[in-house]
């Protein structure tokens, strides 16, 4: 067979593939980073030591423990379930591509509210999987009967649910939650990833509710570095998801650093107090900002309307050394921005970059 020497190896690649763009982050470097929903805080002095000395004890030479026994043990007793009813992932983004691995064919559905997290869609589309998506009401409410409508619809296998929400920082309202559990023909997704920000959790949910899969991570925590997310879900749905992981996915490192994290995360709690009250004190100077219009949030950042030459005032930051998260070309969010919470010096070098441009 002749071979079209000129032909690039790219070409070989699937069409859904090669129609969608990699995970971006933005690569050039600003002094204070408030776009991509970290802690500002390295780890509490105690339990940074104890992580240094843990280091040392990791056998390098040796693959991780296929089970992660010891870190599964730890969250099941920090969250009051079994070790048999959670699942790790490098990184909550790697369980979100299991689950819809494990529960749908190509061609079928998962269903989301829109504006949210961009990986559902993202993972779904590379697994020839589509999405149904609602829009959320301008208050950023889930619009409980579309959703219904568009369930009774398409039928979707999966529907994610974050709680907060990102980029909107509301959680989902129990009612909202309620309705959707009852009318889906399959799992519920309840995406608890800047859950310790927020008045309240739903908790086991699944122990009442066994359709529902709740998602968490140490990503918002102060340990985006370790790249560890977990589900909790009925066993036997954990059993099943787990035949989609992958060996070892979860590497000694963070298996020994996140099982400290994890037995320590009371000593984590102050730091989650000082982003929540940093965040009320951000949202009260924002609002004072004639074109900024911020929305409340349960997040450890803050979504807000920009009534100004979005671009300028992006530049301006960045000028200021600051970056936040603009959704440049967004149908609905293109004047919006998504601002972590940062250090408090951190949040005035961004407020007082706003108010100089008033
Ligand atoms: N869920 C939501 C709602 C998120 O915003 C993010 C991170 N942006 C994730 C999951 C993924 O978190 P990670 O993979 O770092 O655990």
């Amino acid at each position: 067979m002749d071979r079209n020497v000129t032909t690039s190896p790219a070409a070989f690649i699937r069409r859904r593939i090669a129609d969608v763009s990699a995970y971006h982050v933005e690569p050039y470097p600003v002094e204070v980073i408030l776009d991509a929903n970290e802690s500002p805080y390295p780890p509490p002095p105690a339990l940074a030591g104890r992580l240094r000395k843990i280091m040392d004890d990791v056998a390098f030479n040796r693959y991780p423990d296929m089970n992660a026994r010891a870190l599964r043990r730890a969250i099941a007793k920090m969250e009051g379930v079994d070790e048999a009813e959670i699942l790790l992932g490098n990184g909550s983004d790697e369980i979100i591509s299991y689950l819809i691995q494990a529960t749908l064919d190509p061609g079928g559905w998962i269903l989301t509210p829109t504006p949210t997290f961009s990986m559902y869609k993202h993972i779904a589309h590379c697994l020839n999987v589509e999405t149904a998506e609602v829009p959320l009401l301008d208050d950023w409410s889930v619009d409980i009967a579309k959703t219904l409508n568009e369930i009774k619809n398409k039928k979707p296998g999966v529907i994610f649910l974050a709680s907060p929400n990102n980029p909107t920082g509301a959680c989902v309202s129990p009612s909202a939650l309620t309705a959707i559990i009852e009318s889906a023909p399959g799992l519920v997704i309840v995406d608890e990833a800047y859950v310790d920000f927020a008045d309240s959790s739903v908790g086991p949910l699944f122990r009442k509710r066994p359709n529902v899969v709740i998602l968490k991570t140490l990503s918002k925590a102060g340990f985006a570095a370790l790249r560890l997310g977990y589900m909790m879900a009925d066993r036997q749905l954990v059993n099943e998801v787990n035949k989609t992981r992958l060996p070892y996915n979860i590497n000694s490192l963070t298996q020994a650093l996140a099982t400290e994290v994890v037995s320590g995360w009371s000593e984590l709690l102050p730091l989650f107090s000082e982003i929540k009250k940093e965040r009320e004190r951000m949202f009260a100077n924002l609002a004072s900002i004639p074109f900024m219009k911020p929305y409340p949030s349960q997040a450890n950042f803050i979504l807000a309307q920009v009534n100004k030459d979005v671009e300028t005032v992006f530049g301006s930051l960045l000028k200021n050394g600051v970056r936040v998260r603009w959704f440049k070309g967004s149908a609905r969010l293109g004047d919006f921005f998504r601002i972590t919470i940062g250090s408090p010096a951190e949040n005035d070098r961004f407020i007082n970059s706003l108010k100089s441009m008033t």
